[in-house]
């Protein structure tokens, strides 16, 4: 297999794989020969072509995935964990390359965002690479005369469904592990950025055989409902609306097949008088995902600040967000790039005129637009933190997926603990404090899947990371997410008598 040079233009590489899946090792055109348009969202330019998949190209995919399953399973897995960290080292060979075309297809700031995104890409292949040898059973006292254990057998073929957020790393978090476990696997891209994760698949083609991981573009219910329904996908970890979930919820249940869904959230963060002021509003930032234009399911969008500190917080985050540059994506000096799409831009701002709307509420408008013309047709939303919400207001209990920030007043514990917990969903939440028996009880009594203490760090390669509630069903990114979504147990008795 001929090797891939990594390249610097992302606008021709989004011209080269423009039109194609990935199917059974090849680059091919959609069974239709139709296409959609992919745009660069900080300036509305065409920058390419995907495939538009259907069943048709389902069908295709899912039959090179199930050819190619049986020979990968009977594979040792440590040996299939080889080489899936290989793909680690190729990927990190073209994190660059794949930042700046995920810049470009997302709009997310190459320097804060995509660049970041493309290396925990490859950390997440060498993390799941290296656990082939925990793919271990139990044994089981079960007679004397018999020997009976466990063991861990691959499901088969594997669907996978991302969203256009973090799609290079939900991806990863994805196939790394389903394919270390046996399994083959059809992905279906986001509509809004097919490009970045399709060179990922490429860049996997050099190391893995024909056929072990297929990719598709197109849209959800053409493309990705005919995935999730086909008689042969055993399995389908989804990411994306809770909506959507539902569907797919309900698909897969026509079928009696697992499914792993990561889903939405309304994380609270809460901070106590006594907390380390700086160190909470530089937690705010992240947890806000400011610089992704707040497009992250585990945004800390419900920001509740006790009474004393309530006004410092809400000063120094507003200046700290002021001095934010927004910005050309693909820019170093940017730490702000575009929202997505136009449906999105709509979407957030009508939130935001919502909360303009509601009596007693204020909007703190925080950095600059661009000014560069090249721009002006770009979907850049400014930064707001909102004060003076309800608490049922819609911005307060709907996920707005944007970078709108609530922020709350809290006089006690007890209320706040109450506040934070009263939503519908529970992926992440946080606490700011300094008492550690506060912080204690909080880890416990957090309704959520992620809860931290004094910082917010993003999903990490060996943390299990999902919801309770509406955020979701199953963990991602640990060993037991590997052994217990892309794995089934088997009993084995053999009777020596
Ligand atoms: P978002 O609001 O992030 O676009 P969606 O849940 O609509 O969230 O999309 C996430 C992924 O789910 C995308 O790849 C999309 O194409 C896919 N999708 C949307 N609708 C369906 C569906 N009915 N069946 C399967 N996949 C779908």
């Amino acid at each position: 297999m001929p090797q891939i040079q990594p390249t610097t233009d992302p606008h021709a590489l989004a011209r080269e794989l423009s039109g194609k899946h990935l199917i059974d090792g090849s680059l091919v055109p959609a069974k239709s020969g139709k296409t959609f348009a992919v745009i660069y969202p900080a300036t509305q330019e065409v920058v390419g072509e995907a495939a538009l998949g259907d069943a048709d190209d389902v069908a295709a995919a899912v039959e090179a995935a199930k050819r190619a399953q049986p020979a990968w399973a009977r594979r040792s897995a440590r040996e299939r964990g080889k080489l899936v960290a290989e793909c680690g080292r190729a990927l990190q060979a073209h994190a660059e390359e794949l930042g700046r075309l995920m810049a470009l297809e997302s709009g997310k700031a190459l320097r804060t965002e995509s660049r970041v995104e493309a290396s925990v890409v490859a950390d997440a292949f060498t993390f799941y690479g290296g656990l082939g040898s925990e793919l271990k059973g139990e044994s089981v006292p079960f007679s004397p005369d018999m020997m009976t254990v466990t063991t861990r057998e691959p499901i088969g073929v594997v669907g996978a469904i991302i969203p256009w957020n973090v799609p290079m790393m939900l991806m990863a978090f994805k196939i790394a592990p389903a394919l270390v476990a046996g399994n083959t696997v059809v992905v279906k891209s986001a509509e809004e950025a097919p490009f970045a994760v399709l060179r990922i698949c490429q860049i996997l083609n050099q190391v893995l055989p024909e056929g072990t991981f297929n990719m598709l573009s197109g849209f959800g219910p053409e493309c990705g409902a005919p995935l999730v329904q086909h008689p042969d996908v055993g399995k389908v970890s989804f990411t994306g609306s809770v909506e959507t979930g539902k569907a797919i919820y309900a698909m897969a249940s026509e079928k009696l097949i697992p499914v792993t869904l990561e889903l939405g959230g309304k994380s609270p963060m809460i901070v106590m008088d006594d907390a380390d002021l700086e160190r909470a509003v530089q937690g705010a930032i992240t947890g806000m995902r400011f610089s992704r234009q707040g497009q992250s399911c585990t945004a800390s969008s419900r920001i509740y600040v006790q009474d004393k500190l309530h006004d410092r917080f809400l000063d120094a985050l507003v200046e700290r967000v002021n001095k934010m540059k927004m910005g050309d994506p693909l820019a170093e000096e940017t730490d702000i790039g575009s929202i997505v799409s136009q449906q999105q831009y709509d979407r957030v701002n009508s939130y935001i005129q919502i909360g303009r709307g509601e009596a007693g509420a204020e909007a703190h408008v925080c950095s600059e637009l661009p000014e560069d013309p090249r721009l002006a047709k770009g979907f850049f939303v400014q930064p707001v933190v909102f004060t003076g919400l309800s608490d049922d207001s819609r911005l307060t209990t709907e996920e707005i997926f944007g970078p709108v920030a609530c922020m709350y007043r809290f006089d006690d514990y007890e209320e706040v603990i109450q506040r934070a917990n009263a939503s519908e969903y529970g992926l992440a939440a946080t606490i700011w404090t300094t008492d550690l028996k506060t912080a204690l009880d909080a880890t416990r009594r957090l309704e959520a899947g992620f809860v931290q203490v004094n910082q917010n760090l993003v999903v990490q390669p060996g943390l299990s990371y999902g919801g309770i509630k509406k955020s979701g069903l199953g963990r991602e990114a640990s060993l037991e997410a590997m052994l217990e979504h892309f794995t089934h147990k088997k009993t084995v008795i053999m009777n020596m008598t």
